[in-house]
């Protein structure tokens, strides 16, 4: 049998994970939702071994995947009010439960002979998944702006939309831009009035926001299925759950509602099929893995988690808004925290947020950049730059003030990156759809290479194109970066 050098291949992955962004000890403010116990993380490793070799497409076969899924479910359902009519499915991740939401929205839309084409309302912040479900499902996606000042949706906007096309309406309980919570109440009774679905995003807050508070001690409003009117809600267990990345749970409300997600054929000479999820075969590690964590944590587990992040979250509110030249968004319910310039301020007393989080990139904190958008009714969402607080941030905030602090006074005055300059340096382009060549020429151009891995470290010019550019444009040249980062040598 062949032999192979496990040291040498193990060194070599070793050697290219410690290139990567440190997945652990708070420096990474997005992506990566560290718990901070090292025997959690390992328990996670453990299931996840267990099951390696498990197919998760056939719990008949493979029965521990219907009993942990079982498990998981009826723990999230609990958490989130559900009562016996919610049933749900364990998916790879947030996109794959916000598409399945909407994919059954639109076959229960569709059985109850839908008129027109179907439409999805959703305020501005719902998250790009949407756009995918839609592009991925043939639905128009129809967004509601939301105030440019505070990020928050009213209520009566998104209502005055609802119409026999709706096949679902969506908010966030919070939205991932800000934080911001969605009046989940006022839609969800109009929603039911009219007979349209309404889905809560809770991939973000769904394993938080029953522990939370309100920056007054009040309670958060109800977003949940104590909510008449709510047929689904997706929590991811990849963010606040703590797993490893490929869970996330989907709880719908109404069996005969959630069949419908559902894909069966027994049409091909092969095994019959039927598939809850998007995927065939596939992993059940993150689900054992999740499974896992929720036996060892409990209800009071994740309580004390959330504690955490409670603290340090209110701590850094504090501090950026004792930042001369910074403010937080609006009044953020969950974990994030979105931060803008300060224009109350002189200009030369104002922070520009990406700049302040390129300088933070310096001292080995990564912030996450959000490009400015201008909403359907032409008003201006501002660039922003997003922290999403975990556990060990309680335990990193005396260094991340130092950063912030130090990073902001560096750049203060300094205005956002104008994109004219590197504009003008585009070549002229002509009609039609670009082919891959020309658009790797105008990174090039532009000054992103587009043949390495990795960005320029300082990405506040990038953004500023980002914004700058006709959007078809920018979504061709992000493909195009992304594609020739795989592409073998
Ligand atoms: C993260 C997130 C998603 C998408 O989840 P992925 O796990 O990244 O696929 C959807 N909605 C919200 C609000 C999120 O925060």
């Amino acid at each position: 049998m062949t032999s192979f050098d496990r040291n040498a291949i193990l060194a070599r992955l070793s050697a290219l994970r410690a290139a990567d962004a440190p997945t652990h000890g708070g420096h990474v403010l997005s992506y990566v939702y560290d718990s901070g116990i090292a025997d959690l993380d390992e328990l996670a490793a453990a299931a996840v071994r267990l099951v390696q070799p498990v197919n998760g497409l056939d719990p008949t076969t493979f029965t521990s995947v219907a009993v942990m899924e079982r498990e998981v479910l009826g723990f999230a359902r609990e958490l989130l009010h559900g009562g016996d009519e919610v049933v749900g499915s364990v998916t790879s991740g947030g996109t794959e439960s916000c598409l399945l939401a909407v994919k059954t929205a639109r076959e229960a839309w569709r059985a109850a002979a839908g008129v027109g084409r179907p439409r999805i309302v959703a305020p501005v912040t719902v998250h790009a998944a949407f756009h995918k479900a839609a592009e991925y499902f043939d639905l128009d996606l129809d967004l509601v702006p939301v105030d440019a000042h505070t990020g928050r949706l009213e209520a009566a906007r998104l209502i005055e939309r609802l119409g026999p096309d709706v096949a679902l309406a969506v908010v966030s309980a919070p939205s991932y831009p800000y934080g911001s919570l969605d009046p989940v109440e006022e839609v969800a009774a109009a929603c039911e009035a009219a007979g349209v679905d309404l889905h809560v995003d809770a991939c973000i807050g769904g394993w938080i926001l029953p522990f939370w508070r309100e920056a007054d001690g009040s309670a958060v409003a109800p977003w949940d299925f104590r909510v008449a009117g709510v047929t689904s809600v997706s929590a991811d267990l990849h963010k606040f759950g703590y797993a490893p990345k490929g869970a996330s749970v989907l709880l719908q409300r109404g069996r005969d509602r959630q069949r419908l997600q559902y894909f069966a054929t027994t049409g091909w000479p092969g095994y019959p099929v039927v598939n809850p999820t998007l995927l065939g075969s596939k992993s059940a590690g993150a689900l054992a893995a999740s499974w896992a964590i929720i036996q060892a944590l409990g209800a009071r587990g994740f309580a004390e988690l959330a504690e955490s992040c409670l603290r340090a979250t209110r701590t850094l509110a504090d501090v950026v808004a004792d930042i001369d030249g910074l403010r937080v968004v609006g009044s953020p319910t969950g974990p994030l925290l979105a931060v803008e310039t300060d224009d109350a301020v002189p200009e030369e007393g104002r922070v520009d947020p990406h700049h302040w989080a390129d300088r933070a990139r310096r001292r080995g904190w990564y912030l996450q950049l959000q490009p400015g958008l201008t909403q359907p009714d032409g008003t201006r969402l501002p660039h922003t730059t997003h922290l999403t607080i975990t556990p060990v941030t309680r335990d990193r905030l005396d260094e991340l003030e130092v950063a912030l602090r130090a990073s902001a006074d560096e750049v203060r005055g300094e205005p956002q990156v104008d994109a004219e300059t590197a504009l003008a340096a585009l070549p002229p382009l002509g009609a039609g759809p670009l082919d891959s060549d020309t658009a790797a020429g105008i990174l090039r151009a532009v000054g992103i290479a587009g043949d390495t891995p990795g960005l320029p470290s300082d990405q506040a010019p990038l953004l500023a194109l980002i914004e700058a550019l006709p959007r078809p444009l920018t979504e061709r040249l992000l493909v195009e970066l992304l594609a020739r980062i795989v592409e073998p040598a």
